[in-house]
């Protein structure tokens, strides 16, 4: 990860060298240990505070709390909704709890140790859901209380991350092609990272001769060919999929959205991840090479700062001025 930060010392911005350093930390009267990252800055050697290093560092004791307690994470609870096909509001209900009490979690407040040990249940055991489902139903509306049940009979087919932004992206666009749904999903998995600090999905992206790929995503989709993509959704997106997610999802979706599949397809090959995952190949040998997400985040987090973007409706500026620049280049 590369930061550049201002040195109060040296009175001018600087690269910072980053340290590892084994820290303890204390919540509640108990220490718990996490690797906090420390930035020097590379004239002078003097610590550096950048709010990149203090919320990643927040996430690293975050993480080593949970594990220690062995409290459910933010994923983990993401990963029941998305096997349920149910909201994070009518799952409270079900639960019995507040109404926003799961978006909460979502959020990153950390559940007690009774309200985790009962989604870790629900998480591993779909009887368990089912039963919790069949004696609460009245508790949440008909709909979603039949989307749930069949997601459960459908031979429990998990819908996973990628797919859900997939649907999300192709329900927006209306008229949207294999090749430039695959585009919109990696714009979207880059800025989602710089804007957000996580990933919008664990899949790696590959270097096909026509741009960046997701693999499970080509197969779903590739009967489509070069058409538009025609899907039919028996549960509601909107109520599954975080409201961040959903705003960034629209502004890719306004940003990218209106060009086509190839001109998508020319602007990823003007951009550093794409070009050094394919190694200098001839431009249509064929390749499955990963493009590694540090290098897709190195890269988004450039583009964010070169376009000095601060919101995330200002991703717009850097599309329309790649746009040009491929379209110009190639005339
Ligand atoms: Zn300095």
């Amino acid at each position: 990860m590369e930061i550049k930060e201002y040195c109060e010392n040296c009175k001018e911005f600087r690269k910072l060298n980053i340290k590892e350093k084994s820290n303890d930390c204390e919540i509640r009267g108990k220490k718990y240990n996490y690797l906090e990252l420390i930035g020097y800055c590379d004239k002078c050697g003097e610590i550096v505070t950048t709010n990149r290093l203090n919320d990643e560092n927040l996430k690293r004791l975050d993480i080593a709390f949970r594990n220690e307690e062995n409290i459910i994470t933010k994923e983990q609870i993401n990963s029941i909704l998305v096997k349920y096909k149910i909201g994070k509001k009518p799952l409270s209900k079900l639960l019995g709890w507040g109404e926003v009490t799961l978006t909460r979690y979502i959020n990153g407040d950390i559940p007690t140790k009774p309200y985790s040990d009962e989604l870790f249940k629900i998480l591993k055991s779909e009887d368990y859901f089912l039963e919790l489902l069949e004696k609460n139903k009245d508790k949440i509306t008909k709909s979603a209380y039949v989307t749930a049940i069949n997601a459960i009979q459908s031979d429990f087919i998990v819908t996973s991350d990628i797919e859900l932004v997939a649907q999300y992206i192709i329900e927006k666009c209306g008229e949207i092609t294999p090749l430039a749904l695959q585009k919109l999903l990696y714009y979207a998995q880059g800025f989602y990272k710089v804007f957000m600090g996580d990933y919008l999905f664990t899949n790696d992206c590959e270097a096909w001769e026509h741009g960046p790929v997701y693999k499970k995503i080509y197969d779903k989709y590739k009967s489509f060919k070069y058409n538009f993509i025609e899907q039919y959704i028996d549960f509601d997106i909107e109520d599954i999929l975080d409201d961040d997610k959903k705003y960034l999802l629209d502004v890719i979706v306004k940003s990218f959205g209106y060009y086509n599949g190839k001109a998508l397809e020319q602007m990823t090959h003007y951009e550093k991840p794409w070009i050094e995952a394919r190694k200098n190949m001839p431009a249509n040998e064929r390749s499955n090479n990963i493009i590694e997400k540090k290098n897709i985040e190195e890269f988004f987090y450039k583009i964010k700062e070169k376009y000095d973007m601060v919101n995330i409706v200002e991703i717009k500026k850097y599309s329309e001025d790649h746009f040009n620049e491929v379209i110009l280049y190639n005339n």
